[in-house]
């Protein structure tokens, strides 16, 4: 029997949800300065990274601004897997989650309709997460190897996960106004991270893109070529600038053709590890 979770429970602090039951209107740091949300304008930059990004959580979780997006992650949480039918599904947007003074932040695409969608947390409930959470693991990134639920004990050790799109997608591909539309949570994440982060891990050329532009968004444009994807490349942008390594996704349709295997995840994680521990210039 799976864990039935309440709607309003959270993911590991700082990347707090709180009662998604509301029914204001929200949006994105651009559109929900114009709202005024219940869960408020963005903290300012002098407040603990901590609870900016317990606020920015807040304001993900009741966000509407994909009418579509919205309306599919609904149905999935209404009809449900058959597998997971004893679950009250998740059905709202996902926060980032992990450490605030994280040293390693991991980009993904979106969370997964019967994965994030269903259990509240980004990389939590699925086959993705299984592959993340143990390269992670073997790392030192996480305190454990698996990731089902939230209230598993799961910790991020100096690290934090966010995506590119915060809500589940058809066939997992938002389409470029969503993702547009997303950004601005990952920029105001990156802006709240960005003086311990050391080193960024994109899973996939969706994640490499939307971090590429949130960077310029942020005003933090790396000079040079545009970085291209490759898995395993690392590039390093200079002093004050996060190393960015770049891997395949750990989808399915990655892991099962074998085109990621786990021990490529591990050789991307070890390269980060290196960094974030200034063993690698
Ligand atoms: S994808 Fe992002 S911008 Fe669109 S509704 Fe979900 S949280 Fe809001």
């Amino acid at each position: 029997m799976h864990p039935t979770v309440p709607p309003a429970s959270a993911p590991q602090a700082p990347g707090r949800a709180t009662d998604p039951s509301s029914s204001a209107a929200s949006g994105p740091p651009s559109a929900v300065a114009a709202a005024k949300p219940p869960g408020g304008p963005p903290l300012a930059p002098a407040e603990p990274a901590a609870r900016r990004l317990e606020a920015l959580a807040a304001r993900v979780v009741q966000c509407e601004a994909c009418p579509g997006l919205r309306a599919y992650c609904q149905e999935v949480a209404r009809t449900k897997r058959r597998a997971f039918a004893d679950w009250e599904y998740w059905g709202r947007p996902l926060p980032g989650f992990g450490d605030p003074q994280a040293r390693l932040l991991v980009v993904g695409l979106a969370p997964a309709a019967h994965g994030g969608n269903r259990t509240g947390r980004m990389f939590t409930g699925d086959s993705s997460a299984d592959w993340l959470l143990r390269a992670m693991y073997r790392a030192g990134f996480a305190n454990q190897p698996t990731s089902t639920h939230r209230g598993d004990g799961l910790r991020l050790l100096g690290a934090y996960i966010t995506a590119a799109c915060r809500c589940a997608p058809p066939d997992n591909r938002p389409t470029p106004a969503e993702l547009a539309a997303c950004r601005p949570f990952l920029v105001e994440e990156l802006g709240i991270l960005w003086p311990s982060l050391r080193a960024v891990v994109v899973l996939g050329q969706i994640a490499l893109a939307a971090y590429l532009r949130a960077l310029a968004d942020l005003g933090r444009a790396p000079a040079g070529p545009r970085p291209a994807f490759a898995h395993g490349a690392t590039y390093r942008f200079g002093p004050g600038h996060p190393a960015l390594i770049v891997s395949y996704h750990p989808s399915r349709q990655n892991t099962q053709t074998g085109r990621l295997s786990e021990a490529m995840l591990d050789q991307v994680f070890a390269t980060a590890r290196a960094l974030c521990d200034g063993a690698e210039a």
